[in-house]
């Protein structure tokens, strides 16, 4: 059963009104792997990690996380079962304490991992009780990573986590999702930062107007220059 994959995607669709945005897209997450989606803007990452993470419900195909058909589990009942999305824009509560950000995180659960948090960003402990709006971008990534590990998850989806930030936040952003990898977290990375990306994955999906155009390992999709061409940009 360990060589199941964490998270199975078939023929997966997801449409808004008469736009069809995703068209039967179909990808594997091994357990331990980080997986990239990458693609220019509008080509469906989005819509697919919302679809994943039970925000958005699919038009068609099926999802399988942890071997159980979850295509129409809510987000909540995902959540607890260990699957936990660092959403785009990173939606922390500015006003609201780091604490109170963090402690969002561990609705279901004890709470005890707040700390394990704490020790991982010391810059979050230092500063618990001051509202998380005073935090620099990379910090406030780095408090929504937190508040999706406070969950405990298996599976840590993440929509662009990069965006917006200096080249060197951006470093220390992968290097903590290396981490959270390398402590036997699946990961499913969306990135319009396709290099940096493909750098940090071991299999990677470009996506191109709603379809899979081009996937395999990460290191030859970096290493093909047609597809660097095509879809990857000068970056
Ligand atoms: P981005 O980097 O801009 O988020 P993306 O690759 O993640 O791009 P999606 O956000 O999934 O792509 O969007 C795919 C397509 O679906 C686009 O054509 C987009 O305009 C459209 N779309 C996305 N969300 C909605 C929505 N809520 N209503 C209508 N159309 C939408």
């Amino acid at each position: 059963a360990t060589a199941e994959p964490v998270l199975t995607v078939e023929g997966l669709e997801v449409s808004y009104g008469r736009v069809r945005a995703v068209r039967g897209v179909s990808f594997t997450v091994q357990r331990g792997g980080l997986v990239t989606l990458v693609g220019a803007n509008g080509a469906g990452k989005s819509s697919i990690i919302n679809a994943v993470s039970g925000v958005v419900r699919p038009s068609g195909g099926r999802i399988l996380f942890d071997g159980q058909d979850v295509t129409k589990t809510p987000a909540h009942t995902l959540v607890r079962r260990g699957l936990v999305q660092v959403p785009e824009g990173r939606q922390i509560l500015a006003s609201m304490t780091i604490e109170e950000n963090l402690q969002l995180g561990a609705w279901h659960s004890s709470g005890a991992r707040t700390d394990e948090v704490y020790d991982r960003f010391p810059v979050l402990a230092e500063r618990r009780a001051l509202p998380a709006g005073s935090l620099s971008g990379g910090e406030q990534q780095m408090l929504a990573i937190g508040r999706a590990l406070v969950a405990e998850p298996t599976l840590m989806l993440l929509d662009e986590p990069s965006m917006g930030l200096a080249p060197k936040v951006v470093d220390d952003v992968f290097r903590v999702i290396e981490e959270i990898r390398s402590g036997g977290t699946s990961v499913l990375l969306v990135e319009q930062n396709a290099r940096r990306a493909l750098r940090a994955a071991d299999h990677g999906y470009v996506l191109s107007s709603g379809e899979v155009a081009q996937s395999g390992p990460a290191d030859e999709l970096l290493a093909d220059e047609g597809i660097v061409a095509a879809y990857l940009g000068l970056e």
